[in-house]
Order: structure tokens, then C-alpha cells, then sequence
């Protein structure tokens, strides 16, 4: 596996491979991976002849209380799990290697990014989206794989790809949860104690919601309703449940297509989760973690 820091070496290399005919698969990520991570690479891997995965905590995207100094990391045990998963290329800039200095120009996500976790992380997605904009052109990337774990972020990658012509494949790929219903998350690692049980609250409340809505409810309120009387537990604080279409606007009946989408505090921990109604939590992949 080939690790590279810089990102004209990255783009070099990149080029290199495309010359020789290579289609290149490329999945973005904060590192301290987990099998989440892992099987987006498998899915880049299966549409791609090279893949490359970058580990980068993106200061961008962290607001000024949130968690950006205790984000986990553990560089050597990724770099062990990216070469066992067949890895081409790790690309690990630093923060002066993507911001010599700070960005002035930024995407700007637009209304997909007002509500939600948009509105609970001020200036997230244009983080977001600025980061995975350089990522691109500097990966030069014929498919890049996300994970449908992030809705509202896929969603608006796939916009930024579309409506800014970067000319590359979007994949949006299904949630990887534990046996349990636990949505895999670099930050299940801040759950101590009673949190993790607690933090099944979401999983619980997104199931609770798919079957009201396939015994025949239809109507979002009641949906909600439905929802919320599930999250609400000792220890858990939601922030939102709602019913939404793929650009982020609520949906007035509920339909396969519509996604669940949930925000909750377990302790002091943030999470989020979502299911599509037509594909339930059954549809996404289970894993002992
Ligand atoms: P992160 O390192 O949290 O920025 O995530 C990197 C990529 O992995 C994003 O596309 C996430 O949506 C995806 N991802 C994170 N957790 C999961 C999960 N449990 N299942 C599927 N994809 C995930």
C-alpha cells in the first residue's frame, strides 16, 4: 500500500493510474475505522481497479464546542486495517497540507443544508462540502463511495457532484449496525457504561416508526409520534425525528422513499441514524463488531 501526505504526490499518483486505464474508487473518511469504513472500501473495490481511502479530521467542519481535539484517532491500527482490506493508496495530509492557508472561497450547500443537522451544526456542510470538493480534485476520483449512515451528507454530495459537474460517481452505500441495532460511529467509542445500552433508543425508535408506517400509517405526524415515544428513554435527549425526502424537506405522506431520520444525545455523546421506509433496518448489514 502506498501512503502518501501530500496532495500534489496524491494527485500524481492518481493520474499515473488513470493513464494506465485504471478506473479509480476513492472513500473519504475521519479515520479510526471501523467495519463501517471497511465495507465501503469492499464496495469501491467491487466498481473500481484501484481504491484510495484518506484519513483527515477536517477542522472545517467542527464547530467552535464541538469535538474536534478529542476525536479519537489511532493512525497505526487504520493503516493495519486499510492494507488487510486491500487498500491502494492511504492518503493522511495534515491540516497545513489541505489549509496552507485558511480558505477564503468555500461551497456554499444550500438550502439541503438549513435543516437537520445543518441547522444543529452551523457551518458543518459547508465544511463538509469544502473539504470533499478539494478531496476530489485532488483524488481525481471516477467513483467515490459514502455511507447512507451520514444521510444528509450523502445526499448533498451527490447534489455538490451533480450541480457542480465534478463528473465522478456518487455511491451511497447501507448502514453498518451492530447485532444489536447499533449504528456503527468512530464516536460509539465516547458510550461508557449504561450509554451504550441507552443509545439503542435510536435503532429501537427508527424500527418502531418502519412498522407503524407498514401497518398502514401513512401520516408523518403520527409517525413522529410514534418515534419519539420510543426515544424517549432515561439518559437520552432527542434532538429531532422527522420524515424526509432526498433533499432534507418534509414529506407530507409517508411513502417507501421517505427516510427516518433521528438525532439524539445518550450522555453527553451526539448521534445520529436514519432507515429508508421501502428498505427498513432489516436492509441494512448487521455485523459483530
Ligand atoms: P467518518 O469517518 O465518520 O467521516 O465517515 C466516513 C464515511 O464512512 C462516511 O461516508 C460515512 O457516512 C461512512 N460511515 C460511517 N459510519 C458508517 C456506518 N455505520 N455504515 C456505513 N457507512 C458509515
Amino acid at each position: 500500500m502506498q501512503e502518501l501526505t501530500i496532495p500534489k504526490d496524491m494527485r500524481a499518483w492518481s493520474r499515473a493510474e488513470r493513464a494506465r486505464g485504471r478506473r479509480i474508487g476513492f472513500v473519504p473518511t475521519m479515520g479510526f475505522l471501523h467495519e463501517g469504513h471497511l465495507r465501503l472500501l469492499d464496495r469501491a473495490k467491487e466498481r473500481a481497479d484501484r481504491v484510495v481511502m484518506s484519513i483527515f479530521v477536517n477542522p472545517l467542519q467542527f464547530g467552535p464546542q464541538e469535538d474536534l481535539t478529542q476525536y479519537p484517532r489511532d493512525l497505526e491500527r487504520d493503516r493495519k486495517l486499510a492494507v488487510e482490506r486491500g487498500v491502494d493508496c492511504l492518503f493522511v495530509p495534515d491540516t497545513s497540507a489541505m489549509y496552507p492557508t485558511e480558505p477564503l472561497v468555500r461551497v456554499s450547500p444550500g438550502p439541503m443544508a438549513d435543516t437537520l443537522e445543518g441547522a444543529a451544526r452551523r457551518g458543518h456542510f459547508a465544511g463538509v462540502l469544502t473539504v470533499v470538493a478539494k478531496l476530489f480534485h485532488i483524488v481525481e476520483p471516477d467513483l467515490a463511495v459514502f455511507g447512507r449512515k451520514d444521510f444528509q451528507q450523502a445526499m448533498l454530495v451527490r447534489r455538490l457532484a451533480a450541480d457542480l459537474d465534478f463528473g465522478l460517481e456518487i455511491d451511497v452505500a447501507p448502514t453498518v449496525r451492530e447485532l444489536d441495532g447499533l449504528a456503527l460511529s468512530s464516536r460509539n467509542t465516547y458510550l461508557k457504561g449504561d450509554d451504550r445500552r441507552a443509545a439503542l433508543a435510536l435503532s429501537r425508535a427508527l424500527r418502531a416508526v418502519e412498522q407503524t408506517w407498514r401497518g398502514g400509517e401513512a401520516d408523518p405526524r403520527a409517525l413522529v409520534r410514534r418515534g419519539m415515544d420510543v426515544l424517549t428513554a432515561p439518559s437520552v435527549t432527542p434532538e429531532y425525528l422527522a420524515l424526509v425526502d432526498d433533499q432534507m424537506r418534509p414529506v407530507s405522506r409517508a411513502d417507501a422513499h421517505s427516510v427516518v431520520v433521528i438525532a439524539a444525545r445518550v450522555g453527553t455523546t451526539r448521534l445520529i441514524d436514519n432507515v429508508v421506509l421501502g428498505e427498513g433496518v432489516a436492509g441494512d448489514i448487521s455485523v459483530r463488531a
